[in-house]
């Protein structure tokens, strides 16, 4: 049923107008799977457990492609009637729903917290430089994200509550240029020194 979904309820004019709109649109519809053809499964690892060997490739930092080799994985089963079944994995679960309902990412509450928890793990993990994490935390997230609070600070706009006068900035009048040329004595900053709102 969720298959003929695609058939009843899709028109290309559903499609939105920007770059990605095809994206995951169903255009084409294929009705046999054949293996081959989803490349992006090849990699999957379906092996009861690794051997000895895979270890010891790890330990001369390896290239994964090479030890690839002596992983039972997908693509080596292409072609075969093991593309379809057999397919094992090296932990048993009793339930697919099992695992972290919640992850320690809410449990620290605060960035500062989050934070010291990646470095302090970076810091354990022998694979991982965590001054390199540092610093792409700074570079990737801490600069852009000041950056773009800056730019949208510096270009909001204000609108006047009383007459919803729209302006690029606070006028430097301090008042609503709108209100003060009908009636110059009229100061809207003396009344209420917060008439500005963001808008
Ligand atoms: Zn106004």
């Amino acid at each position: 049923m969720l298959v003929l979904d695609v058939l009843l309820n899709f028109s290309k004019a559903y499609l939105p107008a920007q770059i990605g709109g095809m994206m995951d649109a169903p255009l084409l519809i294929i009705s046999v799977i054949d293996p081959f053809e989803v490349d992006e499964a090849h990699n999957l690892d379906v092996a009861s457990f690794y051997p000895l060997a895979f270890y010891e490739k790890t330990l001369e930092q390896a290239d994964p492609k090479i030890v690839s080799k002596i992983i039972d994985v997908i693509e080596h089963r292409l072609g075969t009637p093991a593309q379809f079944e057999g397919y094992s994995f090296t932990h048993m679960t009793y339930d697919i729903n099992e695992g972290n309902l919640k992850s320690a990412y809410i449990d620290l509450g605060t960035m500062a917290n989050k934070l010291a928890g990646q470095l302090l793990l970076a810091d354990k993990i022998k694979a991982v430089d965590s001054k390199e994490v540092a610093k792409k935390v700074l570079t990737t997230h801490f600069i852009r994200d000041i950056s773009g609070n800056l730019k949208a600070f510096t270009g909001q706009k204000f609108r006047c509550k009383k007459c919803n006068a729209k302006y690029r900035r606070i006028p430097i009048l301090g008042k609503c240029y709108k209100m003060w040329r009908r009636n110059p004595s009229y100061s809207s900053q003396k009344r209420n020194p917060k008439i500005f709102r963001r808008s």
